[in-house]
């Protein structure tokens, strides 16, 4: 019997800049931003059922071991669209926080999407395992192929970047704190629709003067340094007033001496970009001694280049 084990590594957003509502009206923003895949990554494990059930076990608290869990979703999707090749065991070790802004469950689904295609011998091209994706969720895309990529609509018109793999990075989370991303749009939308570009031409316009044309320029010059001038994302306007604790978390790291800080996504991750690995661990030292709090979590890391990938960890 052939089980699969695939790393699946959660994403930062070096930018995320709201342009407006999308135009067809789903209740989607139209989006501006830069993904980076980074080492911290769960693992899943797949293996293959002679009935056609998908289980689901995850001994994180917060993840639904039923239906709802995005991975779940992802092999009923396949299920459906190829017809009867089993069912599957999915076993999830979660080691990205839940709630957190890096896009831990729609990485699952990106696995079960990978791992399934290779289970069941499929032989899907990327073009259609990422049209499943974007079915799934609109960062589900990005999760499949990782590495660096400018993303554009909901989020799903992706185009490759330049590799950054190796910068060093440290996130910062409370555990008891998560954030809601449909929270996060709809109070950022309360707030400021007033200002949200209302025609094609609008649009075009707005990504055009704001967009990351200098963030552009530092990735493709590998300048961890200048890149770290050009982090940005809308979200903060809304999360950082509604939870101070996570305002907190980006000026110490300022204060400490990282280049760059942000909050990622929706929150309330915060990470912090530093010169090498060993700065890494100096300031996530720094951090837990400034802060002793149990509460918060801090993960020295680094950018990768791959999405989602086999590999070779103990089976359960
Ligand atoms: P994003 O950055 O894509 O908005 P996030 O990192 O903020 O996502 P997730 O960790 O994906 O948030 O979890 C959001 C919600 O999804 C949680 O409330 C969780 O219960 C639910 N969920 C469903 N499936 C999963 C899964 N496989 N892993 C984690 N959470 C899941």
């Amino acid at each position: 019997m052939t089980v699969y084990r695939l790393a699946a590594p959660a994403k930062i957003n070096l930018f995320l800049q709201i342009i407006g509502d999308r135009l067809e009206g789903n209740g989607f923003h139209e989006l501006v931003m830069v993904m980076q895949a980074v080492t911290l990554a769960d693992h899943i494990e797949l293996v293959p059922r002679l009935d056609d059930d998908i289980y689901i076990d995850c001994a994180h608290p917060l993840v639904p071991c039923d239906p709802s869990n995005l991975a779940y979703r992802a092999a009923k999707l396949l299920q459906k669209q190829v017809g009867d090749r089993g069912g599957v065991d999915i076993y999830i070790e979660k080691r990205i926080p839940v709630g957190a802004g890096l896009a831990g469950g729609s990485t699952n689904a990106a696995a079960v999407l990978v791992g399934l295609d290779l289970l069941w011998d499929l032989g899907l091209t990327q073009a259609e395992l990422q049209s499943l994706a974007a079915q799934l969720g609109s960062d589900v895309p990005f999760c499949l192929s990782g590495g660096t990529a400018l993303a554009l609509g909901r989020g799903d018109e992706l185009t490759p970047l330049i590799s950054l793999e190796g910068i060093s990075v440290v996130l910062a989370k409370y555990r008891s704190l998560a954030v809601s991303t449909p929270w996060a749009y709809q109070t950022y939308r309360q707030q400021f629709q007033a200002n949200y570009a209302q025609t094609p031409g609008e649009q075009e316009q707005k990504r055009l003067q704001g967009g990351s044309p200098e963030l552009l320029r530092t990735i493709a010059q590998h300048d961890v340094k200048n890149l770290s001038q050009y982090l940005k994302n809308d979200l903060e306007n809304v999360v950082l007033r509604a939870y101070p604790q996570v305002q907190n978390l980006r000026q110490t790291f300022t204060e400490l001496g990282a280049l760059g800080t942000m909050m990622s996504g929706s929150g309330p991750t915060v990470f912090a970009l530093v010169e090498n690995d060993l700065k890494a661990e100096e300031l996530c030292q720094a951090m837990a001694e400034k802060f002793q709090d149990t509460d918060l979590e801090l993960w020295p890391c680094k950018f990768c280049s791959q999405g989602i990938h086999l590999v070779d960890f103990p089976s359960r």
